[in-house]
């Protein structure tokens, strides 16, 4: 098989009562991540690196070998019970995308992720994730929508986030996923001015190689998926053909995130939407 791109896997938190799974609720099933990673393990593919992933991104290498790509956003506390240690079995490692103001708190519910019975991340767990091999980046402060926000807010999200991780662990951050996968050309230019390198939307398909790296794709995986819907997601990219075709003609109209900007601003009626 040819390597086609990199699956970025997109998941939230993990669950050990399947009670407690939903539609609504993003976790996924401990039995059903087990599944995953045994699955992407067998069928031989490995985490790609750092430095590899810059060469993809930044450098238009191609992968070597088979490449997946574990991220989980927020900052959850079942990524330090129960994935960390899946992964590990494995040899996989995850990057986590952490929204910085919640990090110590206990879970609240808010409007975005419905995760029940978790609890966020302490910066002691978080620093056994770093030690394990994972790689700790930006998800904003606030978890806010950043295409509403004052220039002040905007900053502050994007440029906060980042001292506050970098302070606290001694790494580099200089990747960001954007909350509820919104963002807008002045977004990109604000995290471009802020020293971020590259930044995943949830935009689907496979990462490609020189891909456009203030929008690379990344596909939700989320308890509603069979292990069908799952390989079809990374081995694709897309959810299904239909997925496919409407995002590749989103990706040709959306060339140019002012492009987006314009069409969202006076067609929101057009419908493309971030997947
Ligand atoms: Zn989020």
């Amino acid at each position: 098989m040819s390597v086609s791109g990199i699956p970025v896997l997109n998941y939230h938190a993990i669950d050990n009562n399947e009670a407690n799974l939903s539609s609504r609720n993003v976790s996924v099933s401990l039995a059903s991540f087990k599944e995953h990673a045994a699955w992407l393990h067998q069928q031989g593919y490995s985490s790609v690196g750092k430095d590899e992933l810059r060469d993809i991104v930044l450098n238009g290498k191609k992968p070597n070998g088979k490449r997946v790509l574990f991220t989980f956003d927020d900052g959850y506390y079942s990524l330090y019970k129960y994935a960390m240690e899946i992964l590990g079995q494995y040899g996989f490692t995850a990057t986590l995308f952490l929204s910085t103001s919640f990090i110590g708190k206990p879970y609240e519910q808010k409007d975005f992720d419905f995760v029940s019975h978790d609890r966020q991340l302490t910066w002691e767990e978080i620093k056994v994730l770093v030690a394990n091999g994972w790689s700790i980046q930006s998800h904003g402060y606030n978890h806010f929508r950043l295409n509403s926000l004052s220039h002040e807010d905007l900053v502050r999200e994007v440029v906060l986030s980042k001292q506050i991780i970098e302070q606290n662990l001694g790494t580099v951050v200089d990747e960001f996923a954007f909350p509820y996968g919104i963002y807008t050309n002045n977004v990109i230019q604000e995290l471009k001015k802020a020293g971020y390198k590259m930044a995943y939307s949830v935009h689907s398909g496979l990462l490609q190689s020189g891909g456009r790296r203030y929008r690379l794709p990344r596909i939700e995986i989320n308890n509603m998926d069979t292990m069908d819907t799952f390989i079809t997601k990374v081995t694709t990219g897309y959810i299904s053909p239909s997925n496919e075709r409407r995002s590749k003609i989103r990706d040709i109209i959306y060339a140019h995130p002012a492009v987006k900007d314009m069409i969202e601003k006076w067609t929101p009626m057009f419908g493309f939407g971030n997947h």
